[in-house]
């Protein structure tokens, strides 16, 4: 028997707009340039607003280039595991 879920299953954080490469059909414009990010309490702001969705399993690390965040894109999954769990 299949089974429906009620909300939405994932998160996907677009951390940075930041970019190591330029790539011309970007549809977020990413490049080096860039320094659009969210800061880390702004990530943790978006992962605790989805307590209203216990549907969600999965939060999603992207970008831009997501590991340019070095140290705090590790603080964020850890977050994430913490507070999903
Ligand atoms: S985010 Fe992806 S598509 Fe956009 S510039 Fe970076 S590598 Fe290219």
């Amino acid at each position: 028997m299949m089974r429906f879920t009620s909300g939405p299953t994932s998160l996907a954080v677009l951390a940075t707009y930041q970019c190591t490469a330029a790539c011309k059909e970007c549809c977020f414009e990413c490049s080096p340039k860039s320094t659009q990010r969210l800061s880390l309490p702004e990530i943790y702001q978006t992962i605790d607003q989805t307590s209203a969705f216990p549907s969600l399993r999965l939060v999603v690390f992207s970008g831009g280039e997501c590991f340019l965040l070095g140290k705090e894109l590790v603080s964020a999954v850890g977050y994430a595991h913490n507070i999903r769990n």
